[in-house]
């Protein structure tokens, strides 16, 4: 059985509350070697470590989303560092900016992310982030507050080939998920076909973006095989042995 693993996951929101145990069950049945679970906001980054203390194949990581930015309470950052000493919390995450809903303004979301990028810096951590249609100004802050030697991912990475390269440059992985299965994504293909396998790493971000088969269900961290298979279709052999070895090494994981 080919063994991989899922970097983006959101097991502790409500749509997993009903059947949270199977599908837990589930994933280390299917050769899923560990999830990282990945906090919103400082109540769901709580919660997300929380989960992982409870099960060994699930670690955490912890921060404020774009979205939740100008919600962040006083003293956030404070919190987030207590956290980050839990010896399952691997990363700061999810931060970045999002201007296609921008649900919180410019200027707070670009603050919010800074503090947590410098956060990350101190306590010698690997960022996971967040980017929609806002690559230019994160590449902007990411090179100026750079370089981050624990290293990131850029989680779902939806731009062209362009910026992929910059990114890579600039020292992170993508992460690569559902998006690079579904019929009109030539684009992440070529991606992926470009940066190659030693410069990604694989996600879910469930209960989002289910791959090409699971469209419009609630996708799982059992179905990032779908995405490997893509991956290892694109490259023209099995790479599933180096996705898990980039992850691990990023996050500094021993499953
Ligand atoms: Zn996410």
């Amino acid at each position: 059985m080919m063994k991989v693993v899922d970097t983006h996951a959101h097991l502790q929101m409500k749509h997993f509350e009903n059947d949270r145990e199977e599908i837990i069950e589930r994933f280390e049945k299917d050769g899923i070697l560990y999830v990282i679970n990945v906090g919103i906001n400082i109540e769901d980054s709580q919660l997300s470590v929380e989960f992982s203390n409870k099960y060994s194949k699930i670690f955490a990581s912890v921060g404020v989303h774009p979205h939740e930015s100008k919600d962040t309470p006083k003293g956030y950052l404070e919190v987030l560092e207590k956290l980050s000493k839990n010896q399952k919390v691997v990363a700061i995450g999810e931060i970045g900016l999002d201007y296609f809903r921008n649900f919180s303004p410019k200027e707070i979301q670009q603050k919010v992310f800074t503090e947590q990028l410098l956060l990350a810096k101190e306590l010698e951590l690997p960022v996971i982030i967040h980017i929609r249609d806002a690559y230019e100004d994160a590449f902007n802050i990411l090179e100026s507050f750079g370089p981050f030697e624990k290293g990131g991912v850029i989680h779902s990475f939806s731009a062209d080939s362009d910026w992929a390269l910059k990114f890579v440059k600039l020292g992170f992985f993508l992460g690569i998920g559902g998006p690079v299965t579904y019929k009109k994504n030539e684009v992440l293909r070529e991606v992926v076909r470009m940066v190659g396998e030693n410069n990604i790493i694989t996600e879910t971000d469930c209960p989002y973006l289910p791959p090409q088969i699971f469209r419009g269900k609630r996708n799982e961290p059992a179905y990032v095989k779908y995405v490997v298979e893509k991956i290892n279709d694109i490259i023209g052999y099995d790479v599933s042995e180096i996705l898990v070895k980039n992850a691990s090494e990023l996050f500094g994981v021993n499953v």
